[in-house]
């Protein structure tokens, strides 16, 4: 598959995932070396499965991980490797600054209830894969020139996970980490207030660390007032249904609340305004509506073409505002 540049100017990226932003060649290689069954044997077949040619819901999304992850988690040179590879694509693609995040959690082996993928019990844990995809994302700044920031993901379905997940943002402050997300299925009735996602945040709040959530992007306006209110996000993932209400909708624009918002596909250059008024064809509400949400250009994931895990921020945004960049 050809990448196409989505623009040609220095770009910031503030939401993508690291486990969407694998190289297919890098699964194989480590499906092989592993003894890891794969459903293809060949990038391009790997590709063809495991991409996105239209949009899917978001369990169909998520079930895409199924395929891939074993074959990753629970090495360290893997997730070491794809890491640094992130920053060289990164780099490649013309971005300047990025966040990358990823759940600690889901490429561990140990220390982790359930151990997911169906792996065998085995000795990383979720502190020190945040440990080695730092030591990837730093030998990658320094080779490829890209400034690069984590953040850590708790995810809906897993409130037992989310505790650690920030204590090990605080613990790893100064080794890239930046903030504390909340991910995976959003439809998760009542997900927001799950204890464990709570405290976390409570906490995360506390200690001074910065905070975004998935929102409103298959679930309700509700949803997003919850990750507001309830979990005191400072930016949103990705906030699409907020147009439902439009009180909250107002409001979060006073608030100048950051919408980690991504255009239609070969949208090119975008401002914040124009992305708006454009609108996305994905995400029709987005339409007519002004001037107000904060502008992303769409998916260059590599594995998630269609994905909306991924966006760039353009260069229409002040940098003197807090919450553009999460620092
Ligand atoms: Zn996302």
């Amino acid at each position: 598959m050809t990448q196409r540049p989505t623009f040609d100017k220095p770009k910031v990226e503030l939401h993508v995932h690291l486990d969407g932003a694998i190289k297919p060649e890098t699964i194989l290689y480590y499906g092989r070396k592993r003894g890891i069954a794969l459903p293809a044997n060949t990038a391009e077949e790997l590709q063809n499965i495991i991409g996105m040619d239209k949009p899917l819901s978001l369990p169909e999304f998520l079930s895409k991980f199924d395929y891939y992850m074993p074959a990753i988690a629970g090495s360290r040179e893997a997730i070491k490797r794809i890491a640094y590879e992130f920053v060289e694509m990164k780099a490649k693609e013309g971005v300047v600054y990025v966040e990358v995040r990823y759940s600690p959690h889901l490429l561990a082996n140990s220390k982790v209830e359930p151990i997911p993928w169906n792996q065998a019990e085995g000795d990383l844990t979720p502190d020190e894969v945040v440990d080695i995809v730092g030591q990837g994302l730093k030998e990658g700044e320094q080779d490829f020139g890209v400034k690069v920031r984590s953040i850590l993901c708790c995810m809906r379905h897993q409130p037992n996970w989310s505790l650690e997940v920030v204590e090990l943002c605080k613990k790893y402050q100064h080794h890239t980490v930046v903030a504390i997300d909340l991910a995976g299925d959003e439809t998760i009735k009542g997900s927001s207030y799950f204890p464990g996602h709570v405290e976390a945040y409570e906490e995360a709040v506390r200690s001074g660390i910065h905070r975004t959530v998935h929102a409103g992007e298959s679930s309700p306006a509700e949803v997003v007032r919850e990750a507001v209110d309830t979990l005191k996000t400072e930016r949103l993932g990705h906030g699409y249904h907020t147009l439902e209400d439009e009180a909250l909708y107002n409001r979060l624009r006073q608030e100048n609340m950051h919408f980690e918002v991504r255009g239609p596909s070969g949208f090119v250059g975008l401002s914040h305004t124009e992305t708006s008024k454009n609108g996305d064809p994905g995400h029709p509400r987005v339409q007519g509506q002004g001037g107000t949400a904060w502008g992303c250009l769409p998916a260059t994931n590599l594995l998630l073409q269609v994905c909306p895990w991924s966006s760039y921020l353009t260069g229409a945004w002040n940098p003197n505002t807090e919450h553009a960049v999460i620092r």
